[in-house]
């Protein structure tokens, strides 16, 4: 089959790379669309040192098991569900974990991958292709309300106009919190104004921080985001931390602690509130879609949204 392998920094189209042999537990899925998302230009920049076939947002078709021929989208995160980590209800960080397309287990950028059955969830008829690729990042960004951390009618600043800043400003507006998105593109923030006009914008360069938000949330995929994070936050305020960035980075911690600033991480999330706000359309995903691409120009894909300011871009792997 075809896939879009990563080896160290190296990535290229393998026409004869072998179909995945599910493990016990795991089926088969035809992927119909993929999209490409922060962490695949992390990964091919070396982060993770993954080896393998890349992708993790994507659509398909279950092709065994209790879904087959059914139209599914799938957790990432593929657990033992043994460990004391798992039994204690936190599978997602099980020690023994891979991660589809991140982690020791090969992605979706290829025309089947084998995923974990428990990980599927069905796509709902109302819900168009399109816009079920979304469901695994607009789940990372409901965890941050999972994880307690925004309450309604708090101020909410949002550093980065990118695919993940613009669903977390949705979902965070949504939920009822004041929300302020800081970016560096003046076309991908008019195209969250026009989602939700409630949404405020504002120019990186015309901020004006004044260490007033409740939370703020670093959505930049930078290692500026966190200063900027702190320049916004309130004394006892929260920073939540979106994106991961390669390499280490050197940042003065007093801040933090003068402030009394919480500083937490957020990272997968729940695909039922992801589904719900998509079905309900009180998510709109179809206006990031900037560009397509055949699995064939997989690479082009990594590269245009590498270099390029685009929101999403998707890949048509196979016909539904
Ligand atoms: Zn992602
Ligand atoms: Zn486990």
């Amino acid at each position: 089959m075809k896939a879009l392998h990563l080896s160290g920094t190296r990535f290229d189209i393998a026409t004869e790379y072998p179909r995945p042999e599910p493990l016990p537990g795991e089926v088969l899925v035809r992927v119909v669309r993929a999209g490409v998302c922060e962490t695949d230009l992390q990964l091919i920049q070396g982060y993770m040192g993954f080896e393998g076939v890349l992708g993790h947002e994507f659509v398909g078709f279950a092709e065994s098991g209790r879904f087959a021929d059914q139209r599914v989208v799938a957790e990432i995160n593929c657990s033992c569900w043994k460990c004391d980590t798992c039994r204690s209800g936190l599978p997602t960080h099980c020690p023994d974990r891979t991660v589809l397309g991140i982690l020791g287990h090969d992605g979706a950028f290829a025309e089947y991958i084998a995923v974990p059955e428990q990980n599927l969830h069905t796509v709902p008829e109302s819900l168009s292709t399109d816009e079920a690729v979304f469901v695994e990042p607009l789940a990372a960004a409901y965890q941050i309300l999972k994880q307690g951390l925004a309450e309604r009618g708090q101020s909410v600043v949002v550093l980065g106009d990118g695919r993940l800043g613009n669903l977390c400003a949705q979902v965070l507006a949504d939920f009822g919190c004041n929300v302020l998105v800081v970016g560096k593109h003046d076309r991908k923030l008019n195209v969250l104004r026009e989602i939700n006009s409630e949404i405020k914008t504002t120019l990186l360069e015309d901020a004006t921080p004044s260490r007033d938000a409740d939370v703020v949330v670093d959505c930049t995929g930078s290692s500026t985001g966190l200063p900027t994070a702190l320049q916004h936050v309130k004394p006892w305020g929260t920073v939540v931390l979106k994106t991961t960035v390669a390499g280490e980075q050197t940042l003065a911690l007093a801040p933090i602690v003068i402030d009394e600033v919480r500083v937490v991480g957020s990272r997968c999330g729940p695909f039922g509130d992801a589904l719900d706000g998509l079905q309900s359309g009180r998510i709109k995903v179809k206006p990031l879609i900037t560009e397509r691409f055949g699995l064939d120009q997989a690479v082009e894909a990594l590269k245009l949204t590498s270099n390029q300011p685009v929101l999403k871009v998707l890949l048509d792997v196979s016909a539904e």
